[in-house]
């Protein structure tokens, strides 16, 4: 493994080696496990350099940009009152070209703890925002067009894995479809009693693999926001690789830059100024210069099936001759050609992007 556990570290109060015992303890279970990585994530080098070093003063200045979410932090072990020397570097490996954390600290456990024990998980299940419904429809947008692409494949029984399922938004989406089977697979499992409350019952939550394997093959699956949370993003592509039927498709969106971006975001964080991307939940960013998301999706077995605004590329190919006669449309299939072309040279570097299964 590339990562070593560590404890007492920050004030961190640890209990190694006890074992979570998730499905039993709702919410209730907190590791308060910090692992330190002495290794990339992705390829185990151990030949690496600092870029730069999120600290107290960036992590509580500046009211732009995402939100300090301090109670839930300190749960974590990031306080800064007893432990004001508390940083995450972002590391860049020599031989792959990721950016990554040197730390993990347990912030799922956070969550669960907040969320899993009060009312608080519903409350913030339920709140709803402008913002909130762009995003609904973005994710349905790309749901649909996952189905329809493993319509391909299939007559009608399509299995559905939504692997990191968080609060099942994605879940509820393929439940209107009349799908074979729709799962929602979650390593913490503190959102599922609001999940099974408001959404329909027909939906299968575990946060057991081996139970996982016993429901697949799956025809798609869903892995949306997971790659850049997980400390060994090697374990979740390997996962959905296996927990694919031959020739299924998945969805994959995780953050994929430029290393000159990168760069201009350690600028920021060395400022104080708060960078979206940068932040003690993104443990791993791909370098669209060296490994990007889609290289190192496609490394693993997958063809990569660009897409545009959730759309993938097959399904606008296929409406081209229509869309030809409005102007707007031309900018949009210049875009679908650029991509294509890169697509051939193997350079496209989408953050975001469907992809087949390799039987
Ligand atoms: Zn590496």
């Amino acid at each position: 493994m590339a990562d070593a556990k560590v404890s007492n570290t920050f004030g961190l109060k640890t209990r190694v080696g006890s074992t979570p015992t998730f499905g039993t303890n709702q919410g209730k279970y907190m590791s308060n496990d910090l692992i330190i990585r002495s290794k990339c994530p992705v390829c185990s080098s151990t030949d690496f350099y600092a870029m730069c070093t999120m600290g107290k003063e960036y992590f509580e200045t500046s009211k732009k940009g995402w939100n300090y979410k301090k109670t839930r932090n300190i749960i974590a072990g990031m306080d800064f009152e007893k432990n004001p020397n508390m940083e995450i570097k972002y590391n860049k490996c020599l031989q792959c070209g990721i950016f990554f954390t040197d730390k993990v600290i347990p912030i799922e456990d956070a969550f669960a703890k907040i969320y899993g024990d009060t009312k608080l998980g519903e409350e913030m299940f339920l709140s709803s925002s402008v913002n909130s419904i762009i995003d609904a429809v973005r994710r349905i947008r790309i749901n649909s067009n996952l189905v329809s692409l493993g319509l391909k494949n299939s007559n009608s029984n399509l299995k559905v894995l939504d692997y990191g399922c968080g609060n099942g938004w994605d879940l509820s989406s393929f439940s209107n479809l009349k799908l074979e089977k729709i799962v929602g697979y979650n390593k913490y499992n503190y959102m599922f009693p609001v999940i099974k409350k408001y959404f329909q019952k027909n939906i299968i939550l575990t946060s057991d693999k081996n139970e996982l394997n016993k429901i697949g093959p799956f025809d798609i699956i869903r892995c949306n926001s997971v790659l850049e949370h997980v400390s060994d993003p090697n374990v979740v592509i390997s996962d959905i690789y296996k927990l694919l039927k031959p020739g299924g498709y998945a969805y994959f969106s995780a953050p994929s830059i430029k290393f000159s971006e990168m760069k201009k975001n350690c600028k920021d964080v060395e400022k104080g100024i708060k960078v979206k991307n940068l932040h003690e939940g993104h443990l791993q960013i791909w370098n669209n210069n060296a490994l990007s998301l889609s290289k190192f999706v496609h490394q693993n077995g997958f063809k990569i099936v660009p897409a545009i605004g959730g759309v993938p590329f097959e399904n606008i190919a296929n409406n081209l001759s229509s869309l030809r006669f409005f102007l707007g449309h031309i900018y949009r299939a210049s875009e679908i050609l650029k991509e294509s072309m890169k697509i051939k040279l193997r350079i496209n570097n989408h953050s975001a992007f469907f992809a087949k299964k390799i039987s």
